[in-house]
């Protein structure tokens, strides 16, 4: 290319072009007037609120500075590896140079920034062995192109380039100008450039915690993938974005989610192998790719008729194994810089923990809806066979009983005995029949409630009337005088003060005082109270009393018999009930089961 190229030092002699006219003095205030209008321009830029905006001061005001048929700057990317072009003339416009990307190896601007100094170039008539921009330049009638490098402090930034129709025409002033001019240009667009940055990172990194609360918030895959697209693309303005999974068998790539100016081009759960395209290669290497010019990437595989020129594709993650990519697309040449990249990998870092959340609970909804209907299977089985049980225990018990009124039965201690051992342990067998057979109900919702007016103080009453105990135990109750009626299922209520009142004789196995008492204690609740002094509850026991089969297992307690479903029983019948039941206890002093119930008006 520099072959191609004629670069001509700057004439030494003065030939300020069009300006010859001017004598010493004029040449000298001409000068002071430059200098004048440069400080205008520059105070210009200072007001510009980005850099197109400086870009535009460049076009409207660089002719106050210098004469020129055609202006042009060219901007590095962040890589330092290609130059953006815009144009600031009507000549350059009609080049059609604006917004070309070019690398800095072609044509000779690059040289111009290595070598940190201005350079005039000729250019020759006829065809033009140079770059496409070089060509584009000359088609448009230039002769001459004074091209200044653009640096802001150690930075390199760009060029800034000025072109005549006519030959030899840049004096050493302009080039001094030129020079100076450029110098602010670049300080002006590369402090733009870092505000910009710091802007757009901070919208970024809130951006960011945006997109993973509603990703995080998200238990249904579908439906997180879904706002993590919308929202990356809500927040970035990225073209369009996809996001595809690795299939079962890891052979192909399922687009799952998608939201962007293509959507409507490519099919839901369209499949794509493996080893096919940029999305392809990167969920084989678990290694994101960034691809500025997709024409020059032959892994690049469009999907359609779409005309994406970059394409930026990262892979989502759970635990380091590779389960998708996000892949974002853009109609843009160099769409994409390494910050998008840096942004996008932590914003699939948070996909990728979503996920993970959202599986998981999938997992765990899976095996609660199993473990649900194995419950319901074993509920309906327990309710049959306790159905069953309840009428043969029902006879052993009274026949028993029948039996061992018989004189000559009491005559027999031994029989006799024997005989209350049977009817004993009908009288358990019953009870767990009665317990388990309520269980099932409660569990299949099945149990049925009959809520009528009852008289508390009866209802004790006759809860108590029936519960044996030993001459050890002294059984007594008290009801507050307002504490009449309640709302409630006589029968039900009526096992729970029997269950309670059972634990209370059953747990005082020295004996003692089992009272039982309602207080009035609210305008719409009565309290009941079932106090004994026996084992008590250790207190670490406290919290799973009421959960089924739950029992204390250490000391005194675990030598004694029982089902642990009493309390569950009496916490589903309090609960159905609108009360609450709970219980206050001391190893070794007692303990006292309280609830409540709301009294009827
Ligand atoms: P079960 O008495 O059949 O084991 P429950 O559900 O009625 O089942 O009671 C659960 C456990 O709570 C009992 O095993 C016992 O350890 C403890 N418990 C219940 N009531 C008392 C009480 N009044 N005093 C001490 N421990 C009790």
């Amino acid at each position: 290319v520099k072959k191609a190229i004629d670069i001509k030092k700057p004439p030494e002699e003065k030939s300020p072009s069009g300006r010859e006219h001017l004598g010493q003095s004029g040449g000298t205030l001409e000068a002071i007037r430059r200098i004048y209008m440069l400080h205008e321009i520059v105070l210009r830029f200072d007001f510009a609120p980005g850099s197109e905006q400086i870009l535009n001061v460049v076009r409207q005001k660089a002719r106050l500075l210098l004469s020129f048929d055609l202006c042009l700057v060219g901007l590095l990317n962040r890589g330092q590896t290609h130059f953006v072009l815009h144009s600031l003339s009507p000549s350059a416009d009609a080049a059609g140079v604006h917004h070309h990307h070019m690398s800095v190896e072609e044509a000779f601007f690059g040289w111009v920034i290595d070598n940190q100094s201005p350079v005039i170039l000729e250019l020759r008539p006829g065809p033009s062995a140079g770059s496409d921009v070089e060509s584009r330049i000359r088609k448009a009638g230039m002769r001459t192109l004074l091209t200044v490098p653009m640096r802001a402090g150690n930075d390199a930034v760009g060029f800034l380039a000025f072109g005549s129709t006519s030959e030899e025409v840049f004096t050493e002033e302009d080039i001094g100008l030129a020079q100076l001019f450029a110098l602010y240009l670049a300080t002006s667009l590369r402090n733009m450039t870092l505000l910009d940055d710091t802007r757009r990172r901070m919208a970024q990194i809130e951006s960011i915690n945006a997109i993973s609360r509603r990703v995080a918030s998200k238990l249904n895959l579908e439906e997180l993938l879904g706002v993590a697209v919308e929202s990356i693309q809500k927040d970035f303005q990225y073209f369009d974005i996809t996001i595809f999974l690795l299939s079962e068998d890891k052979s192909e790539l399922i687009l799952e989610a998608h939201s962007g100016n293509f959507a409507d081009l490519i099919p839901h759960r369209y499949r794509q192998p493996l080893d096919q395209g940029i999305v392809g290669c990167v969920a084989s290497s678990g290694k994101r790719m960034m691809v500025n010019d997709v024409s020059k990437e032959p892994r690049f595989h469009s999907t359609g008729s779409h005309a994406t020129k970059s394409e930026l594709v990262l892979p989502i993650k759970i635990d380091s194994e590779v389960v998708g990519v996000l892949n974002v697309e853009d109609t843009k040449l160099y769409a994409f810089d390494e910050t998008d990249a840096v942004v996008l990998e932590t914003v699939c870092e948070q996909i990728g923990s979503a996920m993970k959340n959202a599986k998981l609970y999938d997992e765990i909804r899976r095996v609660n809806v199993k473990l649900t209907e194995m419950d319901k299977v074993k509920s309906e089985f327990l309710g049959i066979v306790s159905h069953d049980f309840r009428t043969p225990i029902a006879n052993i018990m009274l026949s028993g009983k029948y039996v061992l009124k018989n004189e000559d039965i009491q005559k027999n201690p031994r029989v006799r005995d024997q005989l209350r051992l049977i009817v004993d342990q009908a009288q358990r067998l019953s009870k767990l029949a009665d317990d388990t057979l309520s269980i099932s109900r409660i569990e299949s919702g099945q149990m049925e409630y009959s809520f009528k007016i009852v008289n508390i103080e009866r209802l004790i009453q006759d809860a108590i009337s029936q519960i044996q105990h030993s001459p050890r135990h002294k059984l007594e109750y008290k009801v507050d005088f307002n504490a009449t009626y309640i709302k409630g299922d006589q029968i039900k209520l009526r096992q729970v003060i029997q269950n309670l009142v059972n634990n209370a004789v059953k747990y005082s196995p020295r004996g003692g005082t089992v009272a039982v008492s309602a207080q009035d204690v609210t305008e719409e609740t009565i309290l009941v109270s079932v106090k004994d002094e026996g084992l008590g509850i250790p207190p670490e026991q406290k919290d799973k009393l009421f959960q089924k089969f739950s029992r204390v297992n250490e000391g005194e307690a675990s030598k004694m018999t029982g089902s642990g479903l009493g309390l569950w029983i009496c916490k589903e019948v309090v609960v159905a009930h609108g009360g609450k039941i709970w219980f206050e206890s001391e190893v070794g002093k007692g303990t006292t089961f309280k609830f409540t119930l709301k009294k009827s008006h």
